[in-house]
């Protein structure tokens, strides 16, 4: 039996390339100062999905919102050997917090009809990892966070080893299932020369050349699919600046400096005094 498997995948600055100019003078991300490229934990995840697929069959499909550029982690994917890619692009999405996003990914994949959807555990730029369990939470999915290994997939549902920190956890979670995958899970396999040699011409039809006939591109299988939100019959209620709660009143820019220091006994009466200097800061607590 094949699953019919989702790996949601977000097309991120490369925030280890700070440089300078990275940083806007409001203290927001200069994105046209950073190179772009796939959130490295959701590579882990699409490699999870193709070991899955590998093994029991079905489909992967790649679905990213965001626009028409981040239509090269599609292509990449489509070379490492997915099997369909979807872009989610809308301007009505602008503004979208992880609330709203979460949201409109979630309609993508009940249009699917998904079995199992991977998602990176963290993207590097927003660094909540919040949206993977707020989907699953909106599509009634059984939610499996930090999945360090993939031990099978049956009958039962899916098994993982789950990194908790301190130790792991053994898993077994019902289908349909929505997990988060670490960095540390496998490595990514790399492109198939064959594969790179079709999908790099893949493009959406936002980024065909004049001329070029989208139906023709789709012939030829190289026509990655858009959808809007109309397509994904979307609330608009839930998406943009209407659906999303979060407020940023003020972004600083932190840099660290070393500054005072203060000693501590290493006795209990000291231990407890810097324990109850931490919770007066609201360090910890
Ligand atoms: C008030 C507010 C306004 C914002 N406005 C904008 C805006 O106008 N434009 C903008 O680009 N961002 C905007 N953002 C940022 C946007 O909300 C987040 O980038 C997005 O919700 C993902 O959150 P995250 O980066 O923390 O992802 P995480 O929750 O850390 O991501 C976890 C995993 O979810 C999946 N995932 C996350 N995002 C996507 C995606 N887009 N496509 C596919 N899979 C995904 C990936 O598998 C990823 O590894 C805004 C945020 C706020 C708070």
């Amino acid at each position: 039996m094949g699953y019919n498997i989702v790996v949601c995948a977000k097309q991120v600055p490369d925030t280890k390339r700070i440089t300078g100019d990275a940083m806007k003078e409001d203290g927001t991300v200069n994105r046209a100062a950073l190179p772009a490229i796939f959130n490295p934990e959701d590579l882990n995840a699409l490699e999870t999905a193709l070991a899955v697929r590998d093994a029991h069959g079905g489909t992967v499909t790649v679905v990213t919102m965001g626009p028409p550029n981040a239509c090269e982690i599609l292509r990449d994917s489509l070379c490492r050997g997915a099997d369909k890619a979807i872009l989610v692009s809308d301007r009505r999405a602008a503004a979208s917090d992880t609330l709203a996003t979460s949201y409109i990914l979630s309609q993508a994949v009940r249009k699917l009809n998904a079995d199992l959807v991977f998602c990176g555990r963290q993207a590097i730029d927003g660094d909540t990892a919040q949206v993977g369990p707020q989907m699953a939470e909106k599509l009634g999915f059984t939610l499996v966070t930090y999945l360090e290994e993939l031990i099978n997939v049956g009958n039962d549902g899916i098994r993982v080893k789950r990194n908790v920190g301190n130790g792991w956890e053994d898993v077994t979670a019902k289908l349909p299932a929505l997990v988060t995958v670490l960095d540390t899970a496998n490595t990514p396999r790399p492109y198939m020369s064959k594969r790179l040699m079709k999908f790099k011409k893949a493009k959406c039809a936002l980024e065909l050349a004049e001329g070029v006939c989208p139906d023709a591109m789709a012939e030829k299988g190289l026509l990655i699919d858009m959808w809007d939100l109309d397509a994904l019959e979307c609330d608009m209620q839930w998406v943009g600046m209407a659906g999303s709660p979060t407020k940023v009143n003020r972004i600083l820019s932190v840099v660290l400096a070393g500054g005072d220091y203060e000693e501590f006994e290493p006795t209990e009466a000291g231990a407890a005094k810097l324990v109850s200097e931490l919770i007066e800061e609201h360090t910890i607590g």
